[in-house]
């Protein structure tokens, strides 16, 4: 489907956000290589595979040859999207001569063990975090944008590939999801235009919403029950709550179920700060922080050893519950002083 006259007006608009980026010599990459691998980072969301799948469309009508690599399982909420039957968990069929193109993640790292092997010769950097460290041979990174699959849009316009149906649905997802459904702070008049003009390329916005946040499984939201009920406001506006593997097994739910929670408590009204603290199967943590715009929560991530955005971000952090949480608390306080 070609785009209307509004949305081309829009998508011109798109491409001079492009020229005056730093996204041209990807495009170049893009255009002179023939293979490319499409990587995502841990505990993948939406955003990085729906940039994956648009970006892996677009480059297949271009008679180019697409992989999707994915160290695990689609997320269930995430299997409505175009190509995501097609993601594998093992680099067969991959040519040595293969780009990587990694996907909204500000380091290497952040593909987990899989994908630590890739030279930063082979790796193209697509990503709108803050913290981006300008990993491999060639990045667009632009952290004024709502979404990776902002910046996707943007090379696939680039390329001269039309905007189909199926690309556009990606492409809608990811904005869609890094947005919060268009309610957060990143969602400005050039990402309702880019979304608009998605729309009229085909995206069906009400089966997306509806896939994102009208899907959720009974144990999930009595999960959002549970976290709500033990969670802790302090005086200096910081709510937490702690999920535990076996807190998640007694309500029969798993860390896909828990997407919502830490925006959940991001809502109370004297929050600052909400963070979300989750057991994985080895023992260790995740904390998922967020904020209300006040305190840079990249930065406590950061002081963690992750990374984010200034409202969202998150970080690995050792057990046992106890000292995760002190050391979580610890390094929000000394960034609120900060
Ligand atoms: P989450 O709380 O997992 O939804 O993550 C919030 C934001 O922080 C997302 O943009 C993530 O990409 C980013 N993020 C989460 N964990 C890490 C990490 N360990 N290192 C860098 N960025 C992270
Ligand atoms: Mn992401
Ligand atoms: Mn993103």
């Amino acid at each position: 489907m070609k785009l209307e006259p509004a949305a081309s007006r829009s998508a011109r608009a798109q491409l001079e956000g492009l020229r005056a980026g730093n996204g041209t010599r990807v495009l170049e990459a893009l255009r002179a290589h023939q293979r490319f691998v499409m990587c995502a980072h841990e505990n993948p969301d939406c955003d990085v595979l729906a940039s994956g799948f648009a970006l892996g469309l677009a480059l297949k009508r271009l008679g180019k040859d697409v992989k999707y690599f994915l160290d695990g399982d689609v997320p269930r909420n995430l299997k409505f999207l175009p190509e995501s039957s097609l993601t594998q968990r093992t680099f067969a069929g991959i040519a040595g001569d293969a780009l990587f193109i990694f996907f909204d993640m500000s380091d290497q790292a952040r593909a987990g063990k899989a994908l630590a092997w890739v030279p930063a010769d082979r790796i193209v950097n697509i990503d709108h975090h803050l913290s981006n460290t300008r990993f491999g041979r060639w990045h667009y990174v632009d952290d004024r944008e709502a979404a990776t699959g902002m910046l996707v849009m943007h090379l696939i316009l680039g390329l001269g590939v039309t905007i189909t149906a199926d690309i556009a649905e990606c492409l809608l997802s990811a904005i869609i999801s890094d947005t919060g459904n268009f309610m957060y702070s990143n969602a400005t008049s050039r990402t309702l235009r880019a979304a608009a003009s998605l729309i009229e390329a085909g995206a069906n916005k009400d089966r997306i919403t509806e896939h994102l946040y009208q899907m959720r499984t009974f144990a999930a939201q009595k999960m959002l029950g549970k976290v709500l009920d033990e969670a802790v406001l302090t005086d200096d506006g910081i709510v937490y709550s702690l999920v535990t593997m076996s807190m998640l097994a007694a309500a029969n739910a798993d860390h896909e179920d828990l997407e919502e929670v830490v925006g959940a408590l991001r809502a109370v009204d004297r929050c600052h700060v909400a963070v979300l603290l989750k057991e994985q199967p080895d023992g260790a943590f995740r904390v998922s922080l967020r904020s209300r715009g006040r305190v840079n929560v990249m930065a406590i991530a950061k002081r963690l050893g992750g990374g984010g955005h200034f409202r969202a971000a998150g970080a690995p952090v050792d057990g046992p519950a106890d000292a995760a949480l002190q050391r979580v608390l610890a390094a929000i306080r000394a960034e609120i002083k900060a």
